[in-house]
């Protein structure tokens, strides 16, 4: 069914507890932990508890979720202090984007000048 744990799906496992994740937030819907390869000296990626295999069908589908997670992610930045420096929030979509791994997030990039292409 939509939205529910799939079992070979890595973050799945995360929010299941069954990987280990360096936790940064969490709320009942969503999870904030550090990214394991960081391109930045912030670099955290908020997800949806719930499975969908990327940004654009969680918020068909979860509109409410979807906006939980931006309000995450201005959160973390928040949190890490990057707000007046600037950051940058990426969500690849599809393999020819970068996309690896096919549950929904969005990455949280800061903490150095994000004014140049990247990734
Ligand atoms: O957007 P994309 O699917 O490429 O992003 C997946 C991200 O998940 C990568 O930046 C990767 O470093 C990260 N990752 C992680 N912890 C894992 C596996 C992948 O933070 N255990």
């Amino acid at each position: 069914m939509a939205g529910e744990p799939q079992s070979d799906c890595l973050f799945c496992k995360i929010v299941a507890g069954e990987i280990p994740a360096t936790v940064v937030r969490e709320t009942d819907r969503t999870l904030a932990f550090r990214d394991i390869s960081p391109k930045a000296p912030t670099h955290i990626l908020v997800i949806p508890k719930v499975h969908y295999p990327n940004a654009a069908e969680l918020a068909a589908a979860e509109p409410e979720i979807a906006g939980e997670l931006l309000a995450e992610a201005g959160e973390v930045a928040a949190d890490e202090k990057i707000v007046e420096s600037g950051y940058r929030l990426i969500f690849n979509t599809g393999a020819g984007a970068g996309q690896t791994i096919f549950h929904a997030h969005v990455h949280v990039l800061g903490g150095r000048p994000m004014n140049e292409n990247m990734v």
